[in-house]
């Protein structure tokens, strides 16, 4: 019998892909892009368009797998490394595991550690949190990829909410901050391909030149690190000349008499010592940004993973601000649009499961995991349960 199932992509990727499969005598035999979802159009990206594949890769992690030879043997073969045990075995020894550290130690010597991959709200953070949160383990601080940026954005706009993907179709000055949308963010591209062929301009900022610098109408290179000087500069160019929107500016701002002060501070002459656009460049970029309409920024992580990187993207989130873009269909700012569904997730993760009577965990943050393992000792890390939200998870002990 053959069926098409409708299914959402668990990526953690803003296109939130709308996924038809066809499923024959109970097996996925064709996955495609849903040609109704106003985001996907049809097609996926190359890495989920291959998802069967893997899905039915004789590869694929289905069993419990012990590892019988020490790590960094010789040994290449994966049946040498790895022996097949039952789930009873598996759960039996890692139980074990874990009570002798707890005993030794306490609950605090195990660390969860896991972030995205394939999720999905339920799958990617539920279950495991409720499990560690009963068991007292240390608490993980996941912030590996966006944080930063996230924090920038929110502490502009209040929430993590963005520019829709459908409407960069009606933008008539594009620029891509460190987003190389050609590569990937697929499904944003063809909105950009429509935009440009009625007139928009497409700018890329960019340490790099990728992909879409390369097709891009200006690339400017910029050194790394450097994003929050060029926002800067934009601003002192865009308010100096009083090209800012004073109406937007005095309904829906805060603090924009402390801003004009502060931007003072980054004429174009000083920023193109920091980020190697010369003076002219960044002026003319903030003219051109505040006096075309719609005119919207694609800003990506790049920015917030360097020092500073999180004033960085505040800094850049303040330019459609001052304009008066986000008022704009085809204006404003993309980082995240992930604020857009208010998730509950305390009824995912319960918290409350605490047990009555334990303290308040320790957090390690996760990019500091080589500090925590080294230098924690009350109590040491003894348990390290690396979860993978994909095929299997899989558990290890330092
Ligand atoms: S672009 Fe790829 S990873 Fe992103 S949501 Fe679509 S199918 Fe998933």
């Amino acid at each position: 019998m053959k069926t098409m199932v409708h299914a959402a992509c668990p990526h953690d990727c803003p296109d939130a892909c709308g996924v038809l499969i066809t499923v024959e005598d109970g097996r996925a035999t064709r996955i495609q892009g849903d040609p109704n979802h106003p985001v996907t159009r049809g097609f996926l990206c190359a890495k989920v368009a291959k998802y069967l594949d893997r899905v039915y890769s004789p590869d694929r992690v289905l069993y419990p797998m012990r590892r019988i030879v020490t790590k960094g043997a010789a040994s290449t073969k994966r049946s040498e490394v790895w022996q097949r045990i039952t789930w009873d075995e598996a759960l039996d020894e890692i139980s074990e595991r874990f009570r002798s550290i707890i005993a030794r130690f306490g609950s605090e010597a195990i660390l969860p550690y896991s972030y995205g991959g394939t999720l999905g709200a339920l799958n990617g953070a539920s279950m495991d949190r409720r499990f560690f949160t009963r068991l007292g383990a240390s608490e993980l601080e996941r912030t590996i990829c966006s944080s930063a940026g996230e924090a920038g954005l929110e502490s502009v706009m209040g929430v993590k909410l963005g520019t829709e993907p459908d409407q960069f179709v009606h933008s008539r000055y594009i620029i891509a901050w460190a987003s190389n949308i050609h590569g990937n963010n697929v499904h944003l591209w063809p909105f950009i391909v429509e935009a440009r062929r009625k007139g928009a301009k497409l700018v890329v900022i960019d340490p790099y030149r990728t992909r879409t610098a390369a097709c891009a109408d200006w690339y400017l290179p910029i050194n790394p690190g450097t994003d929050g000087a060029l926002a800067l500069a934009m601003m002192h160019v865009i308010i100096g000349e009083n090209l800012h929107d004073p109406d937007y500016v005095a309904k829906y701002t805060l603090g924009f008499d402390e801003l004009r002060e502060k931007v003072k501070a980054y004429p174009p002459e000083r920023a193109a010592q920091w980020t190697g656009i010369s003076a002219d460049d960044i002026r003319k970029l903030a003219r051109e940004y505040a006096t075309t309409r719609p005119a919207v920024i694609r800003v990506n992580y790049g920015v917030q993973r360097s020092e500073g990187g999180g004033m960085a993207t505040r800094a850049i989130s303040m330019l459609p601000c001052i304009t008066g873009s986000l008022k704009e269909v085809g204006g404003g700012i993309h980082l995240s649009t992930s604020g857009a569904f208010d998730l509950n997730k305390s009824a995912l993760r319960r918290p409350d499961l605490k047990a009555p009577d334990a303290k308040t965990p320790r957090v390690v943050n996760m990019v500091e995991l080589g500090k925590a393992l080294n230098t924690l000792s009350d109590p040491p890390l003894k348990g390290f349960v690396r979860i993978q939200f994909e095929s299997s998870s899989s558990l290890s002990k330092l």
